[in-house]
């Protein structure tokens, strides 16, 4: 299996991990379907990209949203290869501050849009007896620290879904791969809800650093998840772990 041709579907599209992965799989000839929130940046890069690109306003708290963006794939190009769930939101803060919007928030996006992508496409994968589903897990779902708890905890359920899809639907033919990123230099910094943690965080988010000893780059995860894609059907990776080499 190699990237050329295959549809990949891709949710948080928009900026960060998700832009970075959809302009370098689009560049080595797959077919790029790209869903997130904000319509303008996800038509500015659906231009940038041209044919091998579509997009489609979603929101992944919302089933029938991914439903229809899955639909959208399959509907124009007859298959689906790859979904990489990779939208996701962290607005961290401190357990006794008790931001249960936030919480919520975080259950929605991080594990409810994960859920809602893999029951939008097994349907379709499991009648082609094929399919990738890659989600971008993290560091956090491996390491909890203060401050971080409850995307911690959003962080540990995905691996532990994606390790239950891995098992469930090996039979199928269908493969499982969790991406798990430490700092990466993008926008994510700004849905952080506690200005001392942001503040914490500034120096690995900034993009002037992007690339760095402390902080990767988006197209440093990009690189990973073409990786994933790249290999023959006998071969599964479960997880890729990737820090920058200086980080803890
Ligand atoms: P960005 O903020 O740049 O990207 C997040 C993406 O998610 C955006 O495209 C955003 O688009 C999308 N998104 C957020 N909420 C929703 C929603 N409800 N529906 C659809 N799309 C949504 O940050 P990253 O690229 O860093 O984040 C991508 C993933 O990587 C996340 O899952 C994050 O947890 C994970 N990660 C990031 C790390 C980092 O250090 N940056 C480290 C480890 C993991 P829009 O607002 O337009 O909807």
């Amino acid at each position: 299996m190699t990237v050329e041709n295959k549809v990949v579907v891709i949710t948080g599209a928009s900026s960060g991990i998700g832009e970075a992965t959809a302009k370098l799989l689009a560049s080595r000839g797959a077919k790029v379907v790209l869903g997130a929130r904000r319509a303008d940046r996800l038509a500015t890069l659906t231009a940038t990209i041209g044919a091998n690109a579509i997009y489609q306003v979603t929101d992944v708290a919302n089933f029938q949203d991914v439903k229809q963006l899955v639909n959208l794939a399959y509907e124009k190009y007859g298959k689906v290869d790859v979904l990489y769930n990779n939208a996701g939101v962290m607005p961290q803060g401190f357990l006794r501050e008790g931001n249960l919007e936030s919480y919520q928030r975080m259950l929605d996006i991080n594990i409810m849009g994960v859920l809602h992508g893999i029951t939008a496409v097994l349907p379709i994968m499991e009648q082609q007896k094929d399919g990738l589903i890659i989600t971008t897990d993290s560091v956090a779902g491996h390491v909890v620290y203060p401050g971080s708890a409850v995307y911690n905890g959003t962080k540990y359920a995905v691996r532990a879904i994606m390790e239950g899809l891995r098992q469930e639907e090996r039979d199928f033919g269908i493969r499982s791969t969790i991406i798990s990123p430490g700092a990466v230099a993008t926008e994510l910094i700004q849905s952080v809800d506690n200005r001392v943690i942001e503040e914490a965080l500034q120096d690995l988010y900034d993009p002037k650093n992007s690339g760095s000893m402390n902080s990767l780059a988006a197209d440093d995860i990009a690189n990973a998840v073409l990786y994933a894609i790249d290999q023959p059907k006998h071969v599964a990776i479960s997880e890729v772990l990737i820090r920058p080499t200086s980080q803890i």
